[in-house]
């Protein structure tokens, strides 16, 4: 049997297992960060209905540049449409970036732990990566952030708010800081702005003056659509052009396009899920405290606790009771997304 070995593998994808968390059939899936909630009757509706109109016009390609697309999501965020750009997922939003403005000499710098696909989208384009850390609360301070960026500066600087997998939102002095200090570009990826809490800002509001700014978004968490494939960035509109140098033509189907903006039209009864699962989430965080655990400070859809023990055995044991929850690779901690109140208490239940 052929081997990956035995292929002329690039050197840096040797010894490599693919990304990804166990997809396993059980009753109670808390593990990669999805919406909980099905797709509403009128929003499957409305979607059958967008993707039937494309059907007939399929021999065409799609609109390469997803004008009408990003015409909507623009007015989803209050920028123009030029500020926008779509793909695949924020996953290839942020692959097309580092396409762009990392690849072979240069680097991407990163602060752990944090969102596992950066360092590898970074190996995919040839980037070096630096991982950098955050404090002891798993937060990190404007002085931390400048330090790192003087040592290496970095092409391209990744913060994530809220941050997975400890859910911690960053103080807009940080990135105010990041934005003055860094030499690159500076990805804020705001995967699960739509569940920080009141007062939690998002990155957004410093776009006007800072042309090297870029904040990624995703369909896949408040919107629950992450099985249509959409995420987005806004920045200034050379970064979409910049982008667009890259990006491989027709990358997003008409279907893809159709049923994202379906959904967008349809925002308000997709986002009504978002305040019940803030609920769930901030139950799953005071009921573990209540236990003495300790928990990280949550904005999004999930919630870091310690196990105070071996995470993997925890892991393994909730698994045996139907509950599925996620190992980031923490030694003693483990993560929790927050879904519906029934998974909540399946969830507490098996961890009593
Ligand atoms: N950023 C973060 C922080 C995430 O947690 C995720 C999903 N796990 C993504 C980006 C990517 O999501 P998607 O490609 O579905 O938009």
């Amino acid at each position: 049997m052929t081997t990956l070995d035995d292929l002329p593998l690039r050197d840096e994808l040797r010894g490599l297992t693919a990304y990804g968390a166990p997809q396993l059939d059980v009753a109670v899936r808390l593990n990669t960060n999805e919406n909980s909630y099905p797709v509403p009757d009128a929003v499957v509706e409305a979607i059958g209905k967008a993707l039937h109109a494309e059907l007939r016009d399929l021999n065409r390609y799609p609109d390469r540049d997803a004008v009408a697309l990003r015409t909507d999501l623009a007015g989803y965020l209050g920028v123009e449409p030029a500020q926008v750009w779509a793909a695949n997922g924020s996953n290839e939003i942020q692959q097309q970036l580092l396409q762009a403005f990392g690849g072979p000499g240069r680097t991407a710098l990163g602060f752990g732990p944090s969102y596992s696909m950066h360092p590898l989208l970074a190996k995919g384009t040839g980037t070096r990566w630096v991982g950098a850390l955050r404090g002891p609360d798993f937060g990190l301070t404007p002085q931390a952030a400048v330090a790192a960026l003087a040592e290496h500066r970095p092409d391209v600087v990744f913060l994530c708010s809220p941050n997975n997998p400890t859910g911690t939102a960053l103080d807009p002095a940080v990135v105010d800081a990041v934005l003055d200090a860094a030499p690159g570009m500076v990805v804020v990826d705001e995967a699960y702005a739509e569940f920080a809490r009141p007062g939690t800002a998002s990155a957004l509001a410093a776009l006007p003056g800072h042309p090297r700014l870029v904040v990624t978004r995703t369909m896949s968490k408040a919107f629950g659509f992450a099985g249509g494939r959409l995420g987005y960035l806004a920045a200034d509109p050379a970064v979409v052009e910049a982008v667009q140098l890259v990006r491989l033509p027709y990358h997003l189907s008409a279907l893809t396009q159709a049923a994202a903006r379906a959904a967008l039209a349809h925002r308000d009864a997709l986002l009504a899920t978002v305040e019940a699962i803030k609920a769930q989430r901030d139950r799953i965080v005071a009921e573990l405290r209540g236990r003495g655990l300790t928990v990280a400070d949550s904005d999004a859809n999930f919630v870091l606790f310690e196990v105070g023990g071996d995470q993997q055995a925890a892991w393994r044991r909730l698994l045996d009771r139907g509950v599925l929850v996620r190992d980031v690779g923490l030694p003693g901690w483990l993560r929790v997304t927050a879904g519906t109140p029934e998974e909540t208490d399946a969830f507490l239940e098996a961890l009593s």
